[in-house]
Protein backbone atom coordinates (compact mmCIF):
# COMPACT_ATOMS: atom_id res chain seq x y z
CA UNK A 1 0.00 0.00 0.00
CA UNK A 2 1.31 3.69 -0.81
CA UNK A 3 0.14 5.09 2.23
CA UNK A 4 2.20 2.28 4.03
CA UNK A 5 4.98 3.19 2.46
CA UNK A 6 4.63 7.00 3.05
CA UNK A 7 4.05 6.58 6.58
CA UNK A 8 7.71 6.90 8.16
CA UNK A 9 8.41 10.08 5.66
CA UNK A 10 4.66 11.71 7.00
CA UNK A 11 5.37 10.78 10.75
CA UNK A 12 8.79 12.08 9.95
CA UNK A 13 7.24 15.64 8.52
CA UNK A 14 4.79 16.20 10.77
CA UNK A 15 6.73 17.02 13.64
CA UNK A 16 9.48 19.40 12.19
CA UNK A 17 6.45 21.40 9.95
CA UNK A 18 4.63 21.88 12.84
CA UNK A 19 7.61 23.36 14.57
CA UNK A 20 8.30 25.48 12.06
CA UNK A 21 5.12 26.46 11.30
CA UNK A 22 4.28 27.07 15.18
CA UNK A 23 7.63 28.79 15.40
CA UNK A 24 6.44 31.07 12.22
CA UNK A 25 3.02 32.07 13.30
CA UNK A 26 3.57 32.53 17.13
CA UNK A 27 6.50 35.88 15.56
CA UNK A 28 4.21 37.01 12.65
CA UNK A 29 3.60 40.74 13.84
CA UNK A 30 -0.18 42.11 13.93
CA UNK A 31 1.20 44.49 10.77
CA UNK A 32 2.09 41.13 8.78
CA UNK A 33 5.91 42.03 9.11
CA UNK A 34 7.76 39.58 10.26
CA UNK A 35 10.63 40.27 13.15
CA UNK A 36 14.16 40.01 12.52
CA UNK A 37 15.86 37.17 11.68
CA UNK A 38 13.59 34.57 9.06
CA UNK A 39 12.35 36.13 5.82
CA UNK A 40 9.31 34.98 4.06
CA UNK A 41 11.77 33.40 1.72
CA UNK A 42 14.32 31.38 3.91
CA UNK A 43 11.23 29.99 5.68
CA UNK A 44 10.01 28.71 2.69
CA UNK A 45 13.20 27.20 1.65
CA UNK A 46 13.32 25.87 5.26
CA UNK A 47 9.89 24.00 4.61
CA UNK A 48 11.10 22.73 1.04
CA UNK A 49 13.99 21.45 2.49
CA UNK A 50 11.99 19.57 5.53
CA UNK A 51 9.29 18.05 3.28
CA UNK A 52 11.63 16.86 0.48
CA UNK A 53 13.21 15.09 3.67
CA UNK A 54 17.10 16.15 4.01
CA UNK A 55 17.27 17.17 7.11
CA UNK A 56 20.80 18.04 6.45
CA UNK A 57 20.39 21.00 4.51
CA UNK A 58 17.15 22.30 7.06
CA UNK A 59 20.04 22.13 10.01
CA UNK A 60 22.77 24.11 7.77
CA UNK A 61 20.07 26.67 6.77
CA UNK A 62 18.80 26.63 10.36
CA UNK A 63 22.47 26.80 11.65
CA UNK A 64 23.37 29.88 9.35
CA UNK A 65 20.67 31.31 7.79
CA UNK A 66 18.98 33.01 10.98
CA UNK A 67 19.86 35.41 13.13
CA UNK A 68 20.03 33.96 16.84
CA UNK A 69 16.75 35.62 18.69
CA UNK A 70 15.05 34.05 21.69
CA UNK A 71 12.66 32.41 19.32
CA UNK A 72 15.04 30.99 16.72
CA UNK A 73 17.09 29.11 19.63
CA UNK A 74 14.01 28.03 21.03
CA UNK A 75 13.53 26.42 17.26
CA UNK A 76 17.18 25.03 17.53
CA UNK A 77 17.06 23.53 21.19
CA UNK A 78 13.17 21.64 20.04
CA UNK A 79 14.42 20.30 16.96
CA UNK A 80 17.95 19.05 18.56
CA UNK A 81 15.93 17.21 21.20
CA UNK A 82 13.58 15.87 18.58
CA UNK A 83 16.87 14.22 16.60
CA UNK A 84 18.08 13.01 19.95
CA UNK A 85 14.89 11.17 20.62
CA UNK A 86 14.73 9.94 17.00
CA UNK A 87 17.97 8.27 17.67
CA UNK A 88 19.84 10.93 15.13
CA UNK A 89 22.49 11.69 17.27
CA UNK A 90 25.03 13.15 15.10
CA UNK A 91 22.30 15.73 13.64
CA UNK A 92 21.53 16.48 16.95
CA UNK A 93 24.86 17.21 18.21
CA UNK A 94 25.24 19.83 15.47
CA UNK A 95 22.46 21.08 16.46
CA UNK A 96 23.80 22.37 19.62
CA UNK A 97 27.01 22.26 18.93
CA UNK A 98 26.03 25.42 16.75
CA UNK A 99 23.78 26.95 18.93
CA UNK A 100 26.54 27.32 22.02
CA UNK A 101 28.99 28.67 19.41
CA UNK A 102 26.25 31.73 18.64
CA UNK A 103 26.71 34.46 20.11
CA UNK A 104 23.70 36.45 21.35
CA UNK A 105 22.04 33.69 22.87
CA UNK A 106 20.40 34.63 26.22
CA UNK A 107 21.83 33.04 29.15
CA UNK A 108 18.96 30.52 30.12
CA UNK A 109 19.22 29.54 26.57
CA UNK A 110 23.03 28.72 26.47
CA UNK A 111 23.06 26.70 29.83
CA UNK A 112 20.04 25.04 28.09
CA UNK A 113 21.43 24.71 24.86
CA UNK A 114 25.13 22.83 26.81
CA UNK A 115 22.74 20.50 28.81
CA UNK A 116 21.49 19.23 25.57
CA UNK A 117 25.08 18.71 24.44
CA UNK A 118 25.80 16.77 27.38
CA UNK A 119 23.32 14.52 26.85
CA UNK A 120 24.13 14.17 22.99
CA UNK A 121 27.32 13.38 23.98
CA UNK A 122 26.03 10.34 26.30
CA UNK A 123 23.68 9.15 23.98
CA UNK A 124 26.25 8.97 21.71
CA UNK A 125 28.65 6.98 23.82
CA UNK A 126 31.44 9.62 23.91
CA UNK A 127 31.81 9.90 27.77
CA UNK A 128 35.16 12.02 28.47
CA UNK A 129 33.16 14.59 26.74
CA UNK A 130 29.33 14.13 28.18
CA UNK A 131 31.07 13.84 31.58
CA UNK A 132 32.91 17.51 31.12
CA UNK A 133 29.77 19.22 30.24
CA UNK A 134 28.00 18.16 32.90
CA UNK A 135 30.58 18.47 35.28
CA UNK A 136 31.50 22.38 34.13
CA UNK A 137 27.41 22.94 34.22
CA UNK A 138 26.96 21.59 38.36
CA UNK A 139 30.15 23.50 38.80
CA UNK A 140 28.31 26.64 37.07
CA UNK A 141 25.16 25.74 39.08
CA UNK A 142 23.46 24.84 36.39
CA UNK A 143 20.97 21.77 35.97
CA UNK A 144 22.67 20.41 38.80
CA UNK A 145 20.74 17.77 39.91
CA UNK A 146 20.31 15.96 37.08
CA UNK A 147 23.76 16.62 35.68
CA UNK A 148 25.29 15.29 38.76
CA UNK A 149 22.72 12.35 38.17
CA UNK A 150 24.60 11.81 34.64
CA UNK A 151 27.99 11.51 36.09
CA UNK A 152 26.97 9.23 38.48
CA UNK A 153 25.84 7.11 35.72
CA UNK A 154 28.21 7.53 33.88
CA UNK A 155 30.32 6.14 36.02
CA UNK A 156 28.39 3.05 37.24
CA UNK A 157 28.08 2.41 33.47
CA UNK A 158 31.83 1.97 33.52
CA UNK A 159 31.57 0.39 36.87
CA UNK A 160 34.01 2.92 38.15
CA UNK A 161 32.80 2.47 41.66
CA UNK A 162 34.82 4.48 43.35
CA UNK A 163 33.82 7.38 40.94
CA UNK A 164 30.33 6.38 41.39
CA UNK A 165 30.48 6.81 45.01
CA UNK A 166 32.29 10.29 44.86
CA UNK A 167 29.33 10.93 42.10
CA UNK A 168 26.29 9.44 44.54
CA UNK A 169 27.96 11.68 47.21
CA UNK A 170 28.24 14.88 45.32
CA UNK A 171 24.82 14.17 44.36
CA UNK A 172 23.28 13.36 47.64
CA UNK A 173 24.17 16.59 49.29
CA UNK A 174 23.09 18.62 45.86
CA UNK A 175 19.97 16.55 46.11
CA UNK A 176 19.46 16.67 49.79
CA UNK A 177 18.39 13.36 49.09
CA UNK A 178 20.13 9.98 50.62
CA UNK A 179 22.17 7.73 47.97
CA UNK A 180 23.26 5.74 50.81
CA UNK A 181 21.47 2.74 49.30
CA UNK A 182 23.19 2.85 46.01
CA UNK A 183 26.63 3.59 47.50
CA UNK A 184 26.47 0.30 49.25
CA UNK A 185 25.95 -1.38 46.31
CA UNK A 186 28.97 0.42 45.19
CA UNK A 187 30.80 -1.18 47.66
CA UNK A 188 29.08 -4.01 47.08
CA UNK A 189 30.20 -4.15 43.62
CA UNK A 190 34.36 -3.41 44.81
CA UNK A 191 33.81 -6.00 47.42
CA UNK A 192 32.37 -9.22 44.66
CA UNK A 193 35.59 -7.87 42.74
CA UNK A 194 37.94 -8.20 45.63
CA UNK A 195 36.52 -11.52 46.02
CA UNK A 196 36.68 -12.84 42.21
CA UNK A 197 40.41 -11.90 43.01
CA UNK A 198 40.33 -14.07 46.00
CA UNK A 199 41.21 -11.14 48.29
CA UNK A 200 39.44 -12.01 51.11
CA UNK A 201 40.41 -10.02 53.85
CA UNK A 202 39.40 -6.55 51.36
CA UNK A 203 36.59 -8.19 49.79
CA UNK A 204 34.96 -8.71 54.20
CA UNK A 205 36.20 -4.36 54.62
CA UNK A 206 34.50 -3.56 51.56
CA UNK A 207 31.40 -5.34 52.31
CA UNK A 208 31.07 -4.23 55.79
CA UNK A 209 31.69 -0.21 54.37
CA UNK A 210 28.55 -1.22 52.55
CA UNK A 211 26.74 -2.34 55.48
CA UNK A 212 28.17 0.90 57.49
CA UNK A 213 26.18 3.17 54.53
CA UNK A 214 22.91 1.01 54.66
CA UNK A 215 22.08 -0.87 57.84
CA UNK A 216 19.45 -2.42 55.19
CA UNK A 217 21.75 -4.02 52.81
CA UNK A 218 20.77 -7.46 52.07
CA UNK A 219 23.22 -7.63 49.40
CA UNK A 220 25.94 -6.73 51.82
CA UNK A 221 24.79 -9.12 54.33
CA UNK A 222 25.04 -12.18 52.23
CA UNK A 223 28.38 -11.44 50.77
CA UNK A 224 29.56 -11.33 54.48
CA UNK A 225 27.86 -13.95 55.37
CA UNK A 226 29.21 -16.32 52.38
CA UNK A 227 32.47 -14.91 53.02
CA UNK A 228 32.12 -15.83 56.70
CA UNK A 229 31.01 -19.10 55.39
CA UNK A 230 33.35 -19.77 52.69
CA UNK A 231 36.31 -19.34 55.51
CA UNK A 232 34.81 -22.13 58.03
CA UNK A 233 32.95 -19.13 60.25
CA UNK A 234 30.07 -20.57 60.41
CA UNK A 235 28.43 -18.87 63.57
CA UNK A 236 29.40 -15.81 61.88
CA UNK A 237 28.13 -16.59 58.85
CA UNK A 238 24.57 -18.16 60.38
CA UNK A 239 24.31 -14.86 61.92
CA UNK A 240 24.61 -12.80 58.34
CA UNK A 241 22.34 -15.08 56.58
CA UNK A 242 19.85 -15.03 59.33
CA UNK A 243 20.40 -10.76 59.67
CA UNK A 244 19.78 -10.82 55.50
CA UNK A 245 16.66 -12.93 55.86
CA UNK A 246 15.08 -10.64 58.79
CA UNK A 247 15.71 -7.37 56.88
CA UNK A 248 13.76 -9.06 53.75
CA UNK A 249 12.05 -12.61 54.07
CA UNK A 250 11.75 -12.65 50.48
CA UNK A 251 15.40 -13.82 50.09
CA UNK A 252 14.40 -16.96 52.36
CA UNK A 253 15.15 -19.37 49.31
CA UNK A 254 18.56 -17.57 49.05
CA UNK A 255 19.60 -17.85 52.58
CA UNK A 256 17.61 -21.62 53.70
CA UNK A 257 20.14 -23.72 52.27
CA UNK A 258 23.14 -22.16 53.42
CA UNK A 259 21.21 -21.64 57.09
CA UNK A 260 21.15 -25.85 56.95
CA UNK A 261 24.54 -25.90 56.06
CA UNK A 262 26.17 -23.39 59.24
CA UNK A 263 23.95 -24.91 62.08
CA UNK A 264 25.00 -28.80 61.08
CA UNK A 265 28.02 -27.47 60.50
CA UNK A 266 27.97 -26.42 64.16
CA UNK A 267 25.50 -28.96 65.80
CA UNK A 268 22.36 -26.41 66.27
CA UNK A 269 19.58 -28.24 64.86
CA UNK A 270 17.59 -26.49 67.52
CA UNK A 271 19.01 -23.17 66.14
CA UNK A 272 17.46 -24.56 62.27
CA UNK A 273 14.14 -25.64 63.67
CA UNK A 274 13.69 -22.23 65.43
CA UNK A 275 14.61 -20.76 62.39
CA UNK A 276 11.91 -22.81 60.24
CA UNK A 277 8.81 -21.84 62.63
CA UNK A 278 10.05 -18.21 61.62
CA UNK A 279 10.56 -18.80 58.65
CA UNK A 280 6.68 -20.09 58.73
CA UNK A 281 5.42 -17.07 60.54
CA UNK A 282 7.35 -14.62 58.46
CA UNK A 283 6.28 -15.81 54.87
CA UNK A 284 3.73 -17.50 52.55
CA UNK A 285 6.82 -20.01 50.97
CA UNK A 286 6.52 -23.19 51.50
CA UNK A 287 10.03 -24.31 51.34
CA UNK A 288 10.21 -24.23 55.48
CA UNK A 289 7.55 -27.03 54.97
CA UNK A 290 9.99 -29.42 52.62
CA UNK A 291 13.08 -28.13 54.61
CA UNK A 292 11.13 -30.06 57.82
CA UNK A 293 10.55 -32.79 55.67
CA UNK A 294 13.93 -33.47 54.31
CA UNK A 295 14.58 -32.94 58.19
CA UNK A 296 12.28 -35.84 59.32
CA UNK A 297 13.52 -38.28 57.07
CA UNK A 298 16.82 -37.59 57.69
CA UNK A 299 15.96 -39.04 61.29
CA UNK A 300 14.19 -42.05 59.57
CA UNK A 301 10.38 -40.42 60.08
CA UNK A 302 7.92 -40.94 57.31
CA UNK A 303 7.96 -36.78 55.95
CA UNK A 304 4.89 -37.53 53.62
CA UNK A 305 2.32 -36.25 55.98
CA UNK A 306 4.00 -32.70 56.61
CA UNK A 307 4.42 -32.65 52.78
CA UNK A 308 0.89 -33.29 52.58
CA UNK A 309 0.21 -30.63 54.72
CA UNK A 310 2.63 -27.90 53.53
CA UNK A 311 0.90 -29.04 49.87
CA UNK A 312 -2.25 -28.27 50.99
CA UNK A 313 -1.30 -24.78 53.39
CA UNK A 314 1.20 -23.65 50.31
CA UNK A 315 0.94 -25.28 47.70
CA UNK A 316 3.97 -24.11 45.34
CA UNK A 317 6.43 -26.16 42.60
CA UNK A 318 8.94 -27.17 45.24
CA UNK A 319 7.00 -28.66 47.37
CA UNK A 320 4.91 -31.03 45.34
CA UNK A 321 8.04 -31.71 43.55
CA UNK A 322 9.32 -33.54 46.77
CA UNK A 323 5.81 -34.79 47.53
CA UNK A 324 5.86 -36.49 44.67
CA UNK A 325 9.80 -37.92 44.90
CA UNK A 326 8.52 -39.44 48.42
CA UNK A 327 5.32 -40.49 46.98
CA UNK A 328 7.13 -42.45 44.02
CA UNK A 329 8.80 -44.49 46.74
CA UNK A 330 6.17 -45.82 48.60
CA UNK A 331 5.62 -49.60 48.14
CA UNK A 332 1.93 -49.71 47.92
CA UNK A 333 2.61 -46.65 45.42
CA UNK A 334 4.95 -48.40 43.12
CA UNK A 335 2.46 -52.03 44.36
CA UNK A 336 0.01 -50.18 41.89
CA UNK A 337 2.05 -49.01 39.30
CA UNK A 338 1.64 -45.58 40.36
CA UNK A 339 5.46 -44.63 40.66
CA UNK A 340 6.51 -44.35 37.01
CA UNK A 341 3.34 -41.17 35.97
CA UNK A 342 4.45 -40.43 39.52
CA UNK A 343 7.93 -39.64 38.45
CA UNK A 344 6.91 -38.68 35.20
CA UNK A 345 4.84 -36.01 36.47
CA UNK A 346 7.74 -34.55 38.22
CA UNK A 347 9.89 -34.39 35.93
CA UNK A 348 7.42 -32.00 33.93
CA UNK A 349 7.36 -30.14 36.74
CA UNK A 350 11.10 -29.84 37.58
CA UNK A 351 11.52 -28.48 33.78
CA UNK A 352 8.77 -26.16 34.83
CA UNK A 353 10.35 -25.25 37.49
CA UNK A 354 13.46 -24.47 35.29
CA UNK A 355 12.04 -21.89 32.92
CA UNK A 356 10.07 -20.11 35.49
CA UNK A 357 11.27 -17.08 36.43
CA UNK A 358 12.87 -17.00 39.62
CA UNK A 359 13.27 -13.28 40.61
CA UNK A 360 11.19 -10.31 40.34
CA UNK A 361 11.95 -6.23 40.18
CA UNK A 362 9.26 -4.97 42.98
CA UNK A 363 9.52 -1.53 40.45
CA UNK A 364 9.07 -2.66 36.84
CA UNK A 365 7.92 -6.26 37.45
CA UNK A 366 11.39 -7.92 35.25
CA UNK A 367 11.24 -11.36 35.96
CA UNK A 368 14.93 -12.90 35.62
CA UNK A 369 16.19 -15.97 35.98
CA UNK A 370 18.73 -14.89 37.77
CA UNK A 371 19.53 -12.46 40.61
CA UNK A 372 20.52 -9.10 39.65
CA UNK A 373 21.49 -6.41 41.76
CA UNK A 374 20.86 -3.71 39.19
CA UNK A 375 17.74 -4.21 37.34
CA UNK A 376 18.34 -4.61 33.52
CA UNK A 377 14.77 -3.31 32.75
CA UNK A 378 14.62 -0.06 35.14
CA UNK A 379 18.33 0.04 36.42
CA UNK A 380 17.35 0.56 39.73
CA UNK A 381 19.43 -0.65 42.32
CA UNK A 382 18.28 -3.45 45.36
CA UNK A 383 14.75 -3.67 44.32
CA UNK A 384 14.87 -7.54 42.55
CA UNK A 385 14.01 -9.92 45.00
CA UNK A 386 13.52 -13.90 44.60
CA UNK A 387 9.73 -14.22 43.45
CA UNK A 388 6.97 -15.72 45.51
CA UNK A 389 6.97 -19.73 44.79
CA UNK A 390 3.61 -20.38 46.16
CA UNK A 391 0.72 -21.32 42.95
CA UNK A 392 -2.33 -19.44 43.72
CA UNK A 393 -5.38 -20.25 41.60
ZN1 LIG B 1 13.17 -3.08 37.41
Amino acid sequence: MRLAVLDPLFTWLLLPLGLVLGWALARRRPDGGDKAGFTGEQLGGLLTQLSSDDPDQAIAALTTATEIDPSTAELHLTLGRMFRKRGEVDRALRVHEALVQRSGLAPQQLLQARYELAQDYMTAGVMDRAEQLFDKLAGDGAFVVPSLDAIRTIHEQARDWPLAIEAARRLQSAKGESQRAAIAQYFCEMAEEARRGRDTKEALNLARQALDEDRSCVRALLLLAQLHEAQAEYPAAARHYLKAFEHDPRFLPEVIEPLQRCFSATGDRDGYLLFLRDAKEMTSSSLPFVAEARLLAETGMDPLDHLAQGLEARPSRAVLADFLEILERQPNVVAAGLDKPAASLRQALLRLMESTPRYQCSTCGFSPRQMFWQCPGCKQWGTTAPADDVLRG
